[in-house]
């Protein structure tokens, strides 16, 4: 069997090797004769898998002890919501506008009367980059980014400095790269992109953040509620949390968060040098220091929609999947999370090098 080369952007490709071992214990999990998807999240059998899942997640992600790790539902949209509802206190929360994922974060907050301001943007020349010069106040509840911008391909190099609590939606890159955790106040992402498969949400919070919400704000939607019961207030997502335990596992196998580090710059490096040795065939949305590894956003020369269509076939015919960009930018997008494989990529490469000998000048 071969499995097709998935650059999608979410949900993603999840590595071979996740998938083998799932699927040897999908019917009979560590000899009980069920399948994990069957037994109780009350039960050792499932609050194994749990715990170890949060404990490979501290270790791998060096969380400090005054963090929580929350297993949740509801995608990191649900996530919008919850933390200005938790979080805001004083009454007034900042944010980089960096993209489609940071505007809808902004709505929801807005749908909160919440006071909002945004410090930077580089929405005039439609998100192509990381806004500069970002300067957070110290008197507001938090300040808001998103890490990597999964539609246009940015990503920060180095979070920006912030004396109130950084609130990070990191759903498109979370575990590919180190974390300073010295100014984090919440890390969030749904597991779908770079964790594993979809319906389980990861929060990262700071103990301290998690007190003092109003009583108006309900159980379900507390931070507190979640994070006095382990993420077992209710029934948790139970397969997605094993899938993401094997997924860190996996990781851990790998070398760890910095040896996935080395191997998605080098699977960037390769898919961004076909970019740029192109003669100005293929060209790039971001600019080139905001550039995502995770994420490669890109059209063909004077946006050509013919040829991106025809190219996007040719990918499709080698069995790859995913490659059309977003409609708000056009082109292609090659999603190259974790776990793309370096062969994916290079498939991919010498598709769109023998594509642009074939029809540049014409
Ligand atoms: C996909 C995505 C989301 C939305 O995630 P859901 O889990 O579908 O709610 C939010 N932020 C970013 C950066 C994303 O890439």
């Amino acid at each position: 069997m071969k499995r097709t080369f998935n650059f999608g952007a979410g949900p993603a490709c999840i590595p071979t090797e996740v998938l083998i071992e799932a699927q040897k214990e999908l019917l009979d999990f560590r000899g009980s004769g069920l399948s994990i998807m069957e037994a109780s999240h009350r039960s050792s059998l499932y609050e194994d898998v749990h715990n170890e899942a949060i404990s490979l997640m501290r270790e791998l992600y060096e969380i400090p002890d005054n963090f929580e790790v929350l297993f949740l539902q509801g995608g990191a949209s649900t996530q919008f919501t919850m933390i200005p509802m938790n979080l805001v206190k004083k009454g007034k929360i900042q944010f980089v506008n960096s993209g489609a994922w940071s505007k809808k974060a902004i709505k929801e907050a807005n749908i909160l009367n919440i006071k909002t301001e945004i410090v930077a943007s580089s929405e005039d020349t439609n998100f192509d980059r990381i806004p500069e010069n970002i300067e957070f106040d110290d008197n507001i509840d938090y300040a808001h980014i998103t890490s990597n911008n999964t539609i246009y391909g940015t990503q920060y190099k180095k979070y920006p400095k912030s004396n109130a609590p950084l609130v990070v939606d990191a759903s498109s890159d979370i575990f590919s790269y180190k974390i300073d955790w010295s100014d984090i106040g919440v890390i969030y992402a749904g597991a779908q992109k770079n964790a594993g498969s979809s319906g389980v949400t990861i929060v990262i919070i700071r103990k301290d953040l998690i007190d003092g919400v109003k009583d108006s704000v309900p159980s379900m939607l507390r931070y507190k509620t979640h994070a006095e019961t382990n993420s077992l207030y209710n029934t948790p997502p139970t397969f997605g949390i094993y899938i993401l335990g094997l997924t860190l596992k996996w990781i851990k196998g790998k070398g760890g968060i910095e040896a996935i580090d080395k191997l998605n710059q080098e699977k960037a490096n390769l898919l961004y040098s076909a970019i740029d040795n192109s003669d100005g065939f293929y060209v790039g949305h971001a600019q080139k220091d905001s550039r995502s590894p995770m994420n490669v956003s890109f059209n063909i020369k004077d946006k050509n929609s013919e040829l991106e269509a025809k190219l996007i076939k040719i990918t499709e015919d080698a069995q790859m999947v995913g490659l059309k960009g977003h409609r708000s930018t056009g082109g292609l997008r090659a999603s190259i999370y974790n776990a793309v494989s370096i062969d994916a990529v290079k498939a991919l490469v010498t598709i769109m090098n023998k594509f642009k000998d074939e029809y540049n000048e014409k």
